[in-house]
This record gives structure tokens, C-alpha cells and sequence, in this order.
């Protein structure tokens, strides 16, 4: 993790937790991450939450209501911003809610709805047009890996989004191994940060030094308190994107108290 990028720790809850339920775990994440006072004020890492679409609105009132500092973003939005795109969600709607982040092309949005590079690329440009960051998914499946190694697939998912993108454009990318998401078996530290290191240059390529340096890359699949630390200890790791871990407010908290673990 370079000094430069603000840690990121991002909890995906995916189809889980209702918004009533929402509620009791923001606040009881918010509380844990207070009571601790560890690294939350002082290291900085910023934590975010992506709830289904229908709780955003009540954890929005909760967070600004209570002041909790916390962010949240949706899981996925419309390519379009208006029109009869019946179930779909504009950018426009996530942006009057003040989400801050949206994922694109996450893997099972890819799997089970057929999400091709280019409408990841057209999702990631319409969150740009609305103000809001968008967290770009991209990872090998196992059989990615086994055919073309860990960083063709990822790499060539993101250069696909890349092309269409502004040098100044401000977005997060997530690596995700498809094959450790939920799995319980991570990619290790020295894996994860290989591919990172492979997309960094790969952001260099296309839209320049500013572009790399700032972009915070992500590791996701089977993150825990317990492995977090060797992650965000690899100089191209700026964070992770953890889903099941997520949905427990205290797991989630110790996850991103990570530098405790760290040891800086
Ligand atoms: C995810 O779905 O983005 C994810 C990383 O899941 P998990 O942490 O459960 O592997």
C-alpha cells in the first residue's frame, strides 16, 4: 500500500440483509469502529458499505443522521440515465441519494446476467457522468488461470474499460479471483499483488503516471481479519473488497482496523 492512497475497505453485502437488518449492522459497525479508536481517526482507511438498492436510502439517513463515518455505494447501476429500462437503476437516482461508489462488472453480475467489458465500460461511464466512483470488478475464473495465468484476464478486462476512460477519470478497481470469491480460499498476498502490480502498469500504459499513482486497486476473495494484513502489507494492494466477511459488523470492523495488524 503506497502512503499516497487512502486504504480502502469495502464491504460487498450483495443479496443479504433487508433494510431494517441494514440498520442494526451500520450502527453496530460504526460503534465497534468508534469504541476501538485504533485506527479509524488516526491511519484513515476508509470504509465504505454496498447495500442491496432498497436499503440505501435508509442506511443514507442513518450515516448522515448519526454522522458515522462511514460511505456507501450501490452494487450495480443502469448504463442509461433515464427511460424504460424497466428494473433498472440510474446513476442519476444513486447520486441524489449521495452514494459515492457503485461496482461495475462485479464477477456474478458478469456470470449470472451476462455483463460483457462493454457494458462494464459503459456502466463505469455513466457513474463518471454522475459524480459517482466506480469500483471496476475484474478477475480470472479457475480455468482463466489455468489456461493464460493469473493477469491476462484481468488485465485485458480492465485495459477494455480503460480505453474509454479520461486520464483524469477517478476510479477503483477491484481484483477479485473469481475462484476465491467466496471459496474460503484466498489468493495469497504475493499472487494478489503480482495481478495488482500487472494492472497498476496496465492504468500507466493508458492514462499515465497521475492516473496510476492515484488509482487504489483492491484485492477481493476470502478476505478476513485474519488475512487482511499480509494484503495491504504488498505495495499495489490500496485495500479490499470483502463480501461474506461483510455482513458481520464486527468482523467487518476488525478487517478495517487492519493496520493494527499491519503493525505501522
Ligand atoms: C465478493 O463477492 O466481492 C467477495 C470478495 O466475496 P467473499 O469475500 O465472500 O469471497
Amino acid at each position: 500500500m503506497a502512503q499516497q492512497r487512502v486504504p480502502l475497505i469495502a464491504g460487498n453485502w450483495k443479496m443479504n440483509l433487508d433494510h431494517l437488518q441494514a440498520i442494526g449492522v451500520v450502527q453496530k459497525l460504526a460503534w465497534t469502529l468508534e469504541e476501538g479508536k485504533h485506527t479509524y481517526d488516526a491511519a484513515g482507511a476508509e470504509v465504505v458499505v454496498f447495500p442491496p438498492f432498497t436499503d440505501l436510502r435508509s442506511v443514507q439517513t442513518l450515516i448522515e443522521g448519526d454522522r458515522f463515518r462511514l460511505g456507501f455505494g450501490a452494487q450495480d447501476l443502469s448504463q442509461h440515465d433515464s427511460g424504460a429500462y424497466t428494473g433498472e437503476i440510474s446513476g442519476a437516482f444513486l447520486k441524489a441519494l449521495k452514494a459515492g461508489y457503485v461496482l461495475v462488472g462485479h464477477s456474478e453480475r458478469r456470470q449470472y446476467h451476462g455483463e460483457t467489458d462493454e457494458i462494464c465500460a459503459a456502466k463505469v461511464g455513466a457513474a463518471i457522468r454522475h459524480g459517482i466512483v466506480p469500483v471496476l470488478c475484474v478477475g480470472e475464473t479457475a480455468e482463466d488461470l489455468e489456461r493464460h495465468g493469473a493477469s491476462a484476464v484481468p488485465v485485458a478486462q480492465l485495459r477494455a474499460v480503460l480505453g474509454t476512460l479520461q486520464a483524469d477519470a477517478e476510479l477503483v478497481i477491484a481484483y477479485e479471483p473469481v475462484w476465491a470469491i467466496g471459496s474460503g480460499q484466498a489468493a495469497t498476498a504475493e499472487q494478489a499483488q503480482q495481478v495488482c502490480a500487472a494492472l497498476r502498469t496496465t492504468i500507466r500504459e493508458v492514462l499515465g503516471d497521475a492516473a496510476a499513482d492515484r488509482t487504489r486497486i483492491l484485492y477481493g476473495g476470502s478476505v478476513k481479519s485474519g488475512n487482511i494484513a499480509g494484503f495491504l502489507r504488498e505495495p499495489d494492494i490500496d485495500g479490499a473488497l470483502v463480501g461474506g466477511a461483510s455482513l458481520d459488523p464486527v468482523e467487518f470492523a476488525a478487517i478495517a482496523r487492519f493496520q493494527k495488524h499491519v503493525g505501522v
